[in-house]
């Protein structure tokens, strides 16, 4: 009898529910070839969550989370929701708290080169040809899930008066959630090229010192035989644009990790091509790294490439269908080979590139799997 996984589906807001079709006919053509079923149910999360439930995170979503094997989540947030009003409901908040909820705190981050794509780069291709790096992010302590307050002073209001507002955010790391995050790096770094960077602002600040005294603690106890280097997040910043390729395996704190993370996927060109996973010791969630892409919403424009790489890390690390995630890469390599391009990754230098829109985009993928 062939085995049943259940995906939950969070589409959210723009594009989310676009690219999360694509995902999900891309599964449904694996499935027989391997022997699985795949049972979804679609939940809210985002925006949409806070039209129609009032909150971002609805319980009801919790829920369904809690009772799946994984989670394929598209993006959130837009225009519609923004507010700097911080009693009001913000997408952002469902992503955070699902985090949080489903205990998961390691965000994945593949940046890898498409070699058809390394012209994509706004970087020479001969730095960016060959770019392999795992960027371990920590998702659940920092100044993101830190203590926020706001109050009003004297001090605040300085020499122009105004209200004399101040804003403080708390930066805070457990011990322990260091420990967690350094072995998930160094078991990375056992699979990889055995090297890994521990990004960090120690020369500064006080959380930094104790990650870094933690990082080596933990790799001289567990793993001596990774290679291990410490570096400041500004000349991390800068040798990612210099030499990325010295980069195997990147660990580092919340902030640090959504801003490198970021600065990395540049490097491949398109945030249309980056896939991650946020992992726990439970439900795991698998989302592509950019957002709802509001600009481009609705056209059936967007890339699917990121969501069905993000479904494909689903396969590898939620259900250990690691032959099938290795079909969904050279599919993709195939269709890029072949010149197929969606706008964000077409190249204007090379007019044989061939433009599709997402639908397209995804049947291609499933012809080619
Ligand atoms: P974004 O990633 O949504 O978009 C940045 C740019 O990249 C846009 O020009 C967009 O059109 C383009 N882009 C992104 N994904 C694309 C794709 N798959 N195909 C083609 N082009 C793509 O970032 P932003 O504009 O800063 O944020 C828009 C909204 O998304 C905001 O509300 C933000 O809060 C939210 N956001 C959500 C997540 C998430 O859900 N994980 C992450 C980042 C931003």
């Amino acid at each position: 009898m062939s085995k049943t996984y259940k995906i939950c589906l969070l589409p959210g807001d723009g594009i989310g529910p676009e690219i999360v079709a694509e995902a999900v006919k891309v599964l449904e053509k694996l499935a027989p070839k391997y022997d699985v079923e795949f049972d979804f149910t679609e939940a809210l999360i985002g925006g949409c969550a806070i039209d129609e439930a009032g909150e971002p995170l609805p319980q009801a979503t919790l829920d369904v989370a809690n009772a799946s094997d994984a989670v394929l989540l598209g993006a959130v947030g837009g225009p519609k929701w923004d507010t700097t009003d911080s009693t009001k409901p913000r997408p952002e908040q469902g992503l955070l708290a699902i985090r949080k909820e489903l205990g998961l705190y390691t965000n994945l981050r593949p940046v890898q080169i498409f070699s058809a794509l390394s012209q994509a780069s706004t970087l020479k291709s001969e730095i960016v040809e060959g770019v392999d790096i795992a960027i371990v992010r920590e998702l659940t302590g920092g100044l993101y899930f830190g203590e926020r307050h706001r109050y009003y002073d004297e001090e605040g209001a300085g020499a122009n008066g105004g209200k004399g507002q101040r804003a403080v955010d708390t930066l805070e790391y457990r011990e322990y959630e260091v420990e967690r995050i350094a072995r998930q790096a160094f078991e990375a770094a056992k699979t990889r090229r055995g090297r890994v960077t521990s990004v960090d602002k120690a020369n500064v600040l006080d959380t930094s010192r104790m990650w870094r005294e933690v990082v080596h603690r933990v790799h001289d106890e567990e793993y001596p035989e990774i290679e291990l280097i410490d570096m400041l997040v500004d000349n991390t910043a800068m040798q990612l644009v210099n030499n990325p390729r010295q980069f195997d395996v990147l660990v580092t704190e919340n902030m640090f990790g959504d801003i490198l993370s970021d600065e990395a996927a540049q490097i491949t060109g398109s945030l249309g091509m980056l896939a991650s996973a946020s992992i726990g010791d439970g439900v795991s969630l698998f989302e592509p790294s950019h957002g709802s892409a509001p600009d481009i919403a609705g056209r059936g424009i967007a890339n699917p490439l990121a969501q069905i790489l993000s479904a494909g890390m689903m396969l590898q690390y939620a259900f250990g269908m690691t032959e099938a995630a290795a079909d969904i890469t050279r599919a993709i390599t195939e269709v890029l080979d072949e010149g197929w391009r969606t706008g964000d990754i077409k190249d204007p230098e090379t007019p044989e590139d061939k433009i599709v829109g997402t639908a397209a985009m995804g049947d291609l993928v499933v012809a080619h799997l």
